[in-house]
């Protein structure tokens, strides 16, 4: 099947905040812009998005970005870059306001100004008392975002590829980036998207484990597309697990449940989070609540028949407030449970949730890699922006609101980037051939028939495995017997069939090139988990139960050809405060 061609000065790959506010920046530029998704841009899984987006407004108490600054690296158990942190947590400000003059519809108080909620992690006067930083559109906040988003792009005239398939980059001799193949779905025609820079905002991978927050189409592509480009991926180890997903199933309640007064129980009906966090009680971070929730249930004080989860309790909020501020959660609970939590506590279990690893990029939104000589080099034509991202601003543990910041911070200022690179760059890099015939090569790599090895078969076996042997605690011993059978399952995509090839579903096909990335991807995060011996943020191990910051205040790299592990320092130097220095990390 010969490929049709289209030319662009900007590819963006993926329609969700990250995605979307870059395509705004470059409205009005005179720039051919171009944004493939998957799934129609409103469905990408920003719309799911409940808690809401940190900013040091100050609109309940008193607030200031250093300390949100402050608690973002304390949050990150020091791996974040206090550069990279520091502009996010300033540019915070603006960026809310920015959106509100766009149009979405926040919350409001009494006197009109932004409504903000207290969240997890978030602290006045370094980590004295806690703070109300995350403005919030009820527990919908991320509907509000992207719709908003979605609006202002298509006024920018931003050319939509809805439902396009993203297979892999395009690339020059060199390994610049020129573009990518993509196929439509709903025809199976593959096509070439040529483009002076393409920024990858492909979001995160949770569809990794078996239980998870993330929709269906969160499955890494955009990381495994950059491996098989040759670049790596930056601290995959750093997988966060939500503490309050729906017990059995994942769906997320939001840490919104807990910041508006809920809390946590065990079988015993104890507040278990006083003797894990005296201080935070349940707004500690989300790892260690995760962790104290899965330690409960291992000592044997989980709730249910099979003791296998604890209880989150609103119920004491009144119906009016659940009403108000938690009417997307007490659906979910309807749904999913058959239960109100304004009259009952919901069954909660940690779900595999963000990614705080990714793609690893500048502040700008270009993706660096360790260069031949000298430390780092900007790939010409590729940028990265959104959860697939590491910039890196949530080390080893993101903070709940600040992702929805994050995308938005660094989509905005990827786009920017870009319209500077192309303004110095006018001429389009000529594609090499040889990338063109893999690419295509790869299109095809499931179209056989016979028997073999079904796509669903071989997806729940990986992840389950990925839950049983990376979940919220990790041996050497667990974690080395994971990495054997994702390693025996990634041989087996070989056998791999989509049977009757001439009658298959295009959607069949792209979820095979799924099960390939999730694989890929899967690989990427036990492999950097394993070499890392120390316990940091999510990544938590018995067997090393210390943080070591002599050995460990480094950055992981990861590279598919011969699973090749690599490290880099953490930029512990701020723009213009003093550096953050590690402590013990206690809430
Ligand atoms: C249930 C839930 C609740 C959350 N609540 C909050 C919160 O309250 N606050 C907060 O800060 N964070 C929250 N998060 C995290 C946050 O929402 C996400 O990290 C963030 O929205 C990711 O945005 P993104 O633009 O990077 O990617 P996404 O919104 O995931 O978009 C990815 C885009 O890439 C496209 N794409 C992917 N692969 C391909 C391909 N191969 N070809 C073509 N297109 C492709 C998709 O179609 C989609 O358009 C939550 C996450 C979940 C799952």
């Amino acid at each position: 099947m010969k490929p049709e061609k289209r030319h662009f000065d900007v590819l963006i790959i993926g329609a969700g905040g990250a995605g979307l506010n870059a395509a705004v920046q470059l409205a009005g530029s005179g720039m051919k812009v171009a944004v493939v998704s998957k799934v129609f841009p409103t469905r990408s899984h920003t719309v799911a998005a409940q808690g809401g987006v940190n900013a040091a407004l100050g609109n309940v108490e008193s607030d200031h970005w250093h300390w949100h600054m402050y608690d973002t690296v304390k949050g990150s158990d020091w791996l974040g870059d206090q550069d990279a942190i520091e502009f996010m947590c300033r540019e915070a400000i603006p960026t809310v306001y920015e959106l509100e003059h766009k149009g979405v519809p926040f919350s409001r108080l009494e006197n009109g100004r932004i409504y903000q909620r207290p969240f997890g992690g978030q602290s006045r006067h370094f980590g004295k008392e806690q703070a109300a930083r995350t403005c919030a559109a009820a527990d919908r906040t991320g509907h509000a975002i992207l719709h908003t988003l979605y609006q202002q792009s298509l006024k920018a005239r931003s050319h939509f590829f809805s439902e396009y398939f993203a297979i892999d980059l395009l690339q020059d001799a060199e390994g610049a980036v020129t573009g990518a193949l993509v196929m439509e779905i709903a025809s199976g025609r593959p096509l070439l998207l040529y483009a002076r820079a393409t920024l990858l905002a492909t979001g995160g991978c949770g569809q990794v484990f078996r239980t998870t927050s993330n929709a269906h189409i969160n499955t890494g592509d955009g990381l495994a597309m950059v491996l098989r480009a040759g670049f790596p991926l930056q601290d995959m180890e750093f997988f966060q697990f939500h503490p309050t997903g729906v017990a059995g199933r994942g769906m997320l309640i939001t840490e919104g449940a807990r910041g508006e007064g809920g809390y946590l129980i065990n079988s015993e009906g104890e507040r278990f989070m006083e003797r894990y966090a005296p201080h935070a009680k349940d707004l500690a971070s989300r790892d260690v609540v995760a962790r104290a929730i899965v330690t409960e249930i291992k000592e044997g004080r989980g709730c249910g028949p099979e003791k296998d989860h604890v209880l989150l309790k609103v119920d004491h909020l009144g119906e009016k407030v659940v009403a108000e501020r938690l009417p997307g959660i007490r659906e979910t609970s309807k749904i999913f449970l058959g239960i109100d939590p304004a009259f009952e506590p919901i069954p909660v279990y940690p779900t595999a949730h963000y990614l705080m690893g990714g793609i690893p990029t500048d502040r700008f939104g270009r993706v660096v890699v360790p260069a031949r000589h000298g430390p780092e080099e900007a790939v010409p034509g590729l940028y990265a922006a959104g959860e697939c991202a590491c910039v890196s601003v949530h080390g080893a543990n993101r903070l709940g609101g600040n992702s929805l910041l994050d995308i938005l911070v660094f989509g905005r200022l990827s786009g920017l980037e870009i319209l500077a690179y192309l303004r110095e760059n006018p001429h389009a890099r000529v594609t090499d051939s040889a990338s063109e015939e893999r690419a295509m090569a790869r299109f095809q790599r499931f179209d056989r028939g016979g028997d073999g090895i079904s796509v669903a078969e071989l997806r729940a076996e990986f992840r389950k495995v990925m839950e049983e042997h990376a979940g919220v605690f990790r041996t050497e011993e667990i974690m080395a017997e994971g990495v054997e059978k994702v390693k025996a399952i990634r041989e087996r995509l070989d056998e791999v069939r989509l049977r009757d090839t001439s009658r298959v579903f295009n959607t069949a096909r792209v979820e095979a090139f799924e099960l390939e990335n999730l694989i890929g991807t899967g690989m990427s995060m036990i492999l950097s988990a394993l070499a890392r011996r120390e316990s940091r943020g999510a990544h938590s191990r018995p067997d090393y139960p210390e943080r070591d910051d002599r050995n460990w205040l480094r950055h992981t790299l990861y590279f598919r050809e011969g699973d090749r592990l690599d490290y880099k320092p953490v930029r512990t130097r701020p723009l213009t405060v003093e550096s953050i220095p590690p402590k013990e990390r206690v809430y």
